[in-house]
């Protein structure tokens, strides 16, 4: 039996733990992929207080530790029901079930896909969703960034490091990421814009060799020959497997406030996969703090 079960091991779930820990509780993290989350794939975290810079995947090394430390169990399993049985909640998951006082969802997000058919037979075959794992293997090659937001913005400045040529394919001619990433990408001799560029379809049988855009200023179709995609397109939740026991809004976020307080009592939701205005790395560590105190204040009750 455990006081406090944690669904995602990212930022928020895993801040949870180490609040859940250092009140007393008996905590467990269940992670279905990788620990640390959406950061851990961030070359450069510049904006986490008292922090000047990390990498995303040290900050996530370092949060795992600290969980640890402080005697976190740790479960590398994918979480696929969550039931009330009692005063408590069963949590299925792939590797057998856990008996939890209270649950916290910290099921961050998903990567958005173009929604092609062969941007999922090509996926690991050239179509990539993480600069920061996959562009190694394209050094010296011509690559093309998807997305006009952060991830695209910095995903194009760290594969320019390895790639001769870097495209950066935004649908709009203005970007969503911030000025001072543009500006560095500007001074980049291997780094060249198309603006105002929707992704009509990938071109290559088993490999990618080339990505077919389509201005939307003119509607005319061309192709760029390069060997990987970089997909930036933001994210997306996923919380279908808890929709018939908390209230999600109509994007599939968890709905809870500040608080972290759901629909269900003694289920809380932390981090990203909750409706909120600010989805960034320090909002979910403060939600982690809110959802564990939260949860220790049910335990209490
Ligand atoms: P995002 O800000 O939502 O940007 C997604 C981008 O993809 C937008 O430019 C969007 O275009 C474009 N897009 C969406 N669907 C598309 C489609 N089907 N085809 C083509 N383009 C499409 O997502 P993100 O860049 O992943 O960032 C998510 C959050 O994390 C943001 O708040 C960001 O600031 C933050 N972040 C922070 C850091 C950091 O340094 N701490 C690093 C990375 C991300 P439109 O602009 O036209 O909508």
């Amino acid at each position: 039996m455990y006081d406090i079960g944690i669904v995602g091991g990212g930022t928020a779930g895993l801040t949870a733990a180490i609040y859940g820990q250092r009140a007393g509780k008996k905590t467990i993290v269940f992670e279905g992929t990788a620990y640390g989350g959406q950061i851990s794939s961030s070359a450069r975290v510049e904006n986490y207080p008292g922090i000047a810079v990390i990498s995303g995947f040290e900050f996530s090394m370092n949060l795992s530790e600290q969980a640890k430390s402080l005697e976190a169990e740790l479960v590398s399993a994918q979480v696929q029901e969550i039931r009330k049985e009692g005063e408590n909640f069963l949590v299925t998951t792939s590797r057998g079930d856990y008996i939890c006082k209270t649950v916290i969802l910290a099921t961050g997000m998903t990567h958005r896909h173009l929604g092609l058919e062969k941007e999922k037979h090509l996926t690991g075959s050239g179509v990539s969703y993480c600069a920061t794992c996959d562009g190694a293997f394209f050094r010296g090659r011509d690559v093309a960034v998807i997305g006009g937001g952060n991830t695209a913005l910095q995903d194009a400045l760290f594969l320019s490091a390895y790639c001769s040529k870097v495209y950066l394919v935004h649908r709009r001619d203005e970007f969503r990421g911030e000025d001072r990433l543009v500006e560095q990408l500007r001074k980049k001799e291997n780094v060249e814009f198309i603006m105002s560029a929707v992704v009509k379809d990938i071109s290559g049988k088993f490999m990618v060799d080339g990505v077919i855009l389509n201005n939307k200023k003119t509607g005319e179709d061309f192709t760029i020959p390069v060997s990987g995609i970089f997909v930036a397109v933001g994210q997306i939740p996923g919380n279908e497997n808890f929709a018939d026991i908390v209230e999600l809004d109509e994007n599939g976020f968890i709905r809870a406030g500040e608080d972290c307080v759901t629909s269900c009592p003694g289920i809380f939701a932390a981090g990203d996969c909750r409706t909120k205005e600010i989805r960034q790395l320090v909002t979910a560590a403060a939600d982690g703090a809110a959802a564990a105190l939260a949860a220790c204040k049910y335990i209490r009750m």
